[in-house]
């Protein structure tokens, strides 16, 4: 059908089962007749027929906005849910993971860019049905949307996540989180409980390398959280793009401003990848970024791809007492009990802890 448009010229071209129609959308009023905006996120491209938008996944045909990529599954895995990363949510649960193809955001370190660059590609087709009871058949405890931007999958999300919850598993998305407020709110009402999310860096850095307005991010940060989803933040430390301490300084600040001083901050160490070829980020900038999330007041601040390092375990805030001891970003051992330290009873923020005693 897509060849009908010329919109699709490489070798594998998406078609069906793949190509569904888009849930948020509008007809652009004339002189623009034909065109179709895309809401799904915050670009909102106004499509015309024939074309697709900034992200290649969705397409204008005679008037209709279609996704390229529903159930096509680029990556699929069983993680755990601390991979994510996620460190308070579920510990030491499994997410069933699926990845689709393409992205939103124009980053030049992509470390998934093997997927997360490239074109809608067809891939194995996994109805929503299929993927949650695969997710039952491997004994996971979850859903993931994760690899590339989840966002573009987000009607096949959407019939994952109400599948999932009827059958006791929970729904988690690692996102740049760049949907549109009215997609949020459809992915809160049909069960996404957790999400870790990317600032990226200031509104700069945001604007200069990925194309995007960061204060979109912070704004579905705090929706998020008001919907009732657990937040986790992300900030890959990217050498001479944001590894001034003044930015993390300001994320770290907004995180305990906007989103609370128990939200979990993960500053992730960067390898070379795609376009950029600067060596892996020091580990003693991600332990200076740790140090100054610290003292503007941030309890969790984690540091990511330094295996073995302390700062990959969970300390109470109260009385100080390591509580969880993970092992590359696999949770190793928790003393958790019912959410709270057994030695000084200090509530630990988070949900999901007792998830194993409910499954037995
Ligand atoms: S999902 Fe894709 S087509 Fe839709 S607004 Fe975002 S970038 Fe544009």
């Amino acid at each position: 059908m897509l060849y009908r448009y010329g919109l699709v010229r490489q070798k594998h071209a998406p078609r069906e089962p793949f190509i569904h129609t888009t849930l948020l959308q509008e007809e652009v009023s004339e002189p623009d007749h034909g065109r179709v905006r895309c809401l799904i996120c915050e670009r909102r491209c106004v499509i015309r027929p024939g074309a697709t938008g900034w992200c290649r996944t969705r397409a204008n045909l005679d008037g209709e906005l279609v996704t390229l990529t529903y159930g096509a599954i680029s990556s699929l895995a069983v993680n755990h849910i601390e991979k994510k990363p996620l460190y308070h949510f579920y510990p030491g649960s499994r997410a069933l993971t699926a990845g689709s193809w393409s992205c939103n955001f124009a980053c030049p370190w992509c470390q998934n860019y093997d997927i997360a660059k490239h074109p809608p590609n067809g891939g194995k087709f996994t109805s929503p049905s299929q993927f949650v009871a695969e997710a039952i058949n491997k004994r996971c405890q979850g859903t993931s949307i994760s690899f590339n931007e989840p966002t573009l999958s987000l009607e096949w999300s959407l019939e994952v996540f109400r599948l999932a919850h009827q059958a006791g598993l929970y729904n988690t998305f690692v996102t740049n989180g760049y949907m549109t407020e009215a997609a949020l709110e459809h992915l809160a009402e049909a069960g996404l409980d957790g999400m870790n999310v990317d600032i990226k860096g200031d509104s700069a850095v945001v604007r200069d390398y990925c194309q995007a307005d960061v204060e979109v991010v912070w704004r579905n940060l705090r929706r998020a959280q008001e919907l009732g989803i657990w937040v986790e933040v992300t900030t890959l430390v990217v050498p001479e793009v944001n590894d001034d301490m003044v930015i993390l300084m300001s994320i770290a600040v907004r995180i305990a401003r906007e989103l609370g001083p128990y939200t979990p901050w993960h500053i992730t160490r960067y390898h070379p990848a795609y376009r950029l070829t600067a060596p892996p980020t020091p580990v003693q900038t991600l332990e200076e970024a740790r140090a100054i999330g610290r003292e503007m007041g941030l309890q969790y601040v984690y540091l990511g791809n330094v295996p073995g390092h302390f700062a990959e375990n969970t300390y109470c805030p109260s009385c100080g007492k390591m509580l969880i001891q993970r092992s590359t970003m696999e949770q190793a051992e928790s003393l958790v009990q019912d959410g709270h330290c057994p030695f000084c009873g200090q509530e630990i923020a988070g949900t999901g802890w007792n998830w194993e005693t409910s499954e037995e």
